[in-house]
């Protein structure tokens, strides 16, 4: 598909008393349009920092320290998020740009009556009239699979699938061209974990919205994402296709996290195969970061950071990978991921 986001060499640090924190430190990642891409990777590693920088949501002491983000929107030129007023960037996230951040089922005034929330939404973010907003509720309410009647209830008259359904149908209502879902299954019993998948995969299916799904779940992204981009230590390490990804991970971190995968029925292993803690976004180590943990490591990746570049393969669209082992393997440019 055409490029939605270009993300390139995005840094976002928070200044903190003991440094400046380098959460996210060099990130180069294309979003396209109508695809579920996933962003895996432990907690620490920066997914959060990295999304809410996409929409300009960094609050301080977090800063962009660099880099862009070109959105391309439906109709009009693409522009550059990170360069926009305040004031631009919120029209821009009302109407094309919207985030669910983790927890955010939570986020309903549990003393308004669902309709009256959506209307309240709607005419915030848009120039619709209350009445046009009241009209469209029942559509919306639909569009999720939620019954009509839910728009008379209160938040704790729903489930917690349905208050999950109704924030997507909230995003839905501003007919976003892209929706963020910062870890929208955590914490979530395994039924309403079901609910959000299928509704997720249905505004993809039936309304061609981009997603960013961001979950540490590698689960999760072997249900929903089509591709998916690992990160480690503020950077991304892989993107693949999602099937490639689980079939045939290349970056040695992303093989540790597959295989940290529960199995069915069995023990949930905590990254069976990395020992070690993750690094500080304080002090990074140097070269490779994962080079403290990676049971391939060699001298160079003590001192060279590895560039994040296509593997040649044969594939049409091949991983991108960072890491010395694939050195010989790769081309420099031509991927849609990496351009310098
Ligand atoms: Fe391991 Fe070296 Fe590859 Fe880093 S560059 S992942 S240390 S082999
Ligand atoms: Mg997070």
């Amino acid at each position: 598909g055409e490029p939605l986001l270009e993300v390139r060499d995005l840094r976002v640090y928070y200044r903190t008393v003991a440094g400046l924190s380098k959460a996210v430190d060099g990130v180069d990642l294309e979003v396209r349009r109508g695809e579920i891409l996933g962003i895996a990777g432990e907690s620490g590693s920066g997914k959060s920092t990295l999304t809410t920088a996409l929409l300009r949501l960094t609050k301080p002491p977090g800063f962009i320290a660099g880099g862009s983000v070109i959105f391309h929107p439906r109709e009009g030129a693409p522009v550059d998020l990170m360069k926009l007023s305040d004031s631009q960037v919120r029209e821009y996230r009302w109407r094309n740009l919207s985030y669910l951040p983790q927890g955010s089922m939570n986020s309903l005034n549990p003393v308004m009556k669902i309709e009256d929330q959506f209307v309240d939404v709607i005419t915030q973010h848009s120039d619709i009239p209350a009445r046009k907003a009241r009209e469209m509720v029942p559509s919306l309410l639909e569009q999720v699979g939620l019954d009509l009647h839910v728009a008379r209830m209160y938040p704790h008259e729903l489930s917690g699938g349905m208050k999950q359904r109704v924030i997507i149908a909230m995003s839905v209502a501003l007919n976003s061209d892209l929706v963020v879902a910062d870890e929208p299954t955590t914490a979530l019993d395994v039924h309403i974990q079901r609910v959000v998948i299928q509704t997720l995969a249905s505004l993809r299916d039936e309304f061609g919205m981009t997603v960013i799904l961001v979950t540490h779940d590698m689960a999760v992204h072997a249900e929903l994402a089509d591709r998916v981009a690992v990160m480690y230590a503020g950077k991304i390490v892989e993107v693949s296709d999602v099937h490639q990804i689980f079939k045939d991970p290349k970056h040695p971190y992303t093989q540790g996290l597959i295989a940290s995968i529960p199995k069915i029925g069995g023990e949930r292993r905590r990254l069976s195969g990395i020992g070690g803690n993750a690094p500080s976004p304080l002090n990074w180590p140097p070269g490779c970061r994962f080079h403290p943990r990676c049971p391939y490591v060699m001298d160079a990746c003590r001192q060279q950071e590895p560039p994040l570049l296509p593997l040649v393969n044969g594939h049409q669209r091949p991983p991108v990978v960072a890491c010395h082992l694939y050195t010989q393997q790769q081309v420099s440019g031509g991927s849609d991921d990496r351009r310098s």
